[in-house]
């Protein structure tokens, strides 16, 4: 746990109560601040409440005695409207804060140096942050992940020099942190996304913006018009830029020119690592990604060596066109985070010959975008309550078959492609759809996939079955 010392003896008002709240609020009182926390569910409170955090409903305090103001990434600051504690705290003139600008607050008071990496964007967030931790761990250095990727920011060790901290940030979390200034920040693209909570594109992209803009290092993802232009604009402003992109040469950056990761500086090109054969980081989005974290390990004074052998090692992501098992040419993916047909698409375009299995509780749209992957798919398993609508849209173009259940479609699809001569096939779960009708979670309808393919004869496991792999 980070203790904050930077708010000790004062009087904090603290709303959420959840995970990351209530770590918040152990971390604010373990550094000496005085707590009064709510949360707008019972049952967070009491549970907060008996584990000795001081709770008071917020409506009837007196917000005069209050130094600031912490509220939970989770809880709506502006859009579709600002929560009533908003309000009150914006009353009292109050700044709003949230867990990332308190661990940015002790990092400057007590170890300003300590090389501090903060991830944004739209797509791929967590696939970066992962990669880069992975590198850094696999170089020998004292890493810390955290934020937005699960682990709560302040349950991290303490600040130190030597310490390296690899955050991943949500819009919701930078919004909070007005002086947020990692040593080298990375916003990998921009597309239209949680705008129910950010109102307009230019608000969100504006809130993105603020992640590089106060970075040491800003490192920008340019294959998207709002990404560029911010690069340029944060550049304007004298921060330095290291440009990133997939699809085109950059003239002071990284780019992905087929599957090697191209550094140019200063007129020179080179080779700095080639992602061929890395099945974790296959496809044109995931050259994205490892081109952010080369960049971002380069900042904080990694070797290319180091980087390399970090990338070549690298487990991917849990669910994430994960390879969790191999059986002769067939590989077994894991994409079940695909919860709609956008988040399938890089999966289906990933790999040539596909046996892929898809459905669960449909979204609006269904899979009519995907239609130009569908020659990738050499035959589709249906399941869920999408299956008979998914199978009126791949109609005569796809062969298919509906399974009903993932335990069918993972025993037929294994079995169909174990016939098929092609150098690499892929039984692939990117379901593109909600797992709500069959399962609690997309992660609960991961795990039974890899338990399905575990179950199947002579096949090899690239992951622990117990753990499902990182
Ligand atoms: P996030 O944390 O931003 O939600 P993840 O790393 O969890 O992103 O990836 C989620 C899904 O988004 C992946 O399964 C993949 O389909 C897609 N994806 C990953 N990286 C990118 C990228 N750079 N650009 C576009 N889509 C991506």
């Amino acid at each position: 746990m980070i203790p904050i010392t930077t708010l000790k003896d004062k009087k904090v008002a603290l709303f959420g109560l959840g995970g990351s709240g209530f770590a918040t609020a152990r971390a604010l009182m373990s550094g000496g601040a005085i707590v009064t926390a709510w949360d707008d569910n019972p049952d967070s409170v009491r549970k907060a409440a008996a584990e000795g955090v001081h709770t008071a409903d917020l409506r009837s305090e007196d917000w005069s005695v209050f130094s600031v103001f912490v509220l939970s990434p989770g809880v709506p600051l502006t859009h579709p409207k600002p929560h009533w504690t908003v309000e009150l705290a914006r009353a009292a003139g109050l700044d709003i804060i949230g867990d990332v600008e308190l661990f940015v607050r002790e990092r400057r008071a007590h170890a300003p140096g300590c090389p501090f990496i903060a991830i944004t964007g739209t797509n791929g967030k967590s696939t970066t942050t992962a990669l880069i931790a992975h590198i850094l761990k696999a170089s020998g250095r004292d890493t810390q992940l955290g934020g937005n990727i699960g682990t709560a920011i302040l349950t991290l060790d303490v600040p130190k020099a030597e310490r390296f901290y690899v955050v991943e940030c949500s819009s919701y979390q930078i919004d909070l942190a007005p002086t947020l200034n990692p040593s080298a920040g990375i916003l990998l693209n921009l597309t239209p996304d949680h705008l129910d909570r950010h109102g307009t594109m230019q608000h969100y992209a504006g809130v993105k913006e603020r992640l590089v803009g106060g970075s040491g290092v800003a490192i920008v993802g340019v294959d998207d018009s709002f990404s560029t232009l911010i690069a340029d604009r944060v550049e304007r402003a004298g921060v330095k830029v290291t440009r990133i992109s997939r699809r085109h040469p950059v003239a002071n950056g990284l780019y992905a020119e087929g599957s090697r990761i191209v550094e140019a500086a200063n007129g020179a090109t080179s080779t700095i690592a080639d992602l061929d054969g890395i099945q974790t980081l296959r496809g044109s989005h995931n050259a994205q990604n490892a081109a952010a974290a080369i960049a971002a390990c380069l900042a904080v004074g990694l070797s290319a060596d180091e980087i390399r052998a970090g990338l070549a090692s690298f487990p991917g992501l849990k669910h994430r066109m994960q390879p969790v098992a191999k059986r002769g040419n067939v590989v077994f993916v894991n994409d079940s985070k695909a919860t709609n047909a956008d988040a399938a698409a890089p999966a289906l375009s990933s790999y040539d010959r596909i046996y892929w299995i898809a459905g669960g509780l449909p979204k609006e749209g269904g899979i009519t975008t995907l239609a130009a992957l569908f020659p990738h798919i050499a035959q589709a398993y249906l399941i869920g309550e999408a299956a008979p609508a998914f199978a009126a849209t791949l109609g005569e173009k796809v062969p298919y078959e509906i399974s009903g259940t993932l335990a069918q479609a993972v025993a037929h699809a294994a079995a169909d492609a174990e016939k098929d001569d092609a150098s690499q096939v892929a039984v692939m779960l990117s379901p593109a759809c909600a797992s709500f009708d069959q399962y609690k979670n997309f992660e609960a309808r991961g795990d039974a996939f890899v338990d399905h393919v575990a179950a199947l004869e002579g096949v090899t496991m690239l992951i622990d079955p117990a753990t499902g792999g990182k």
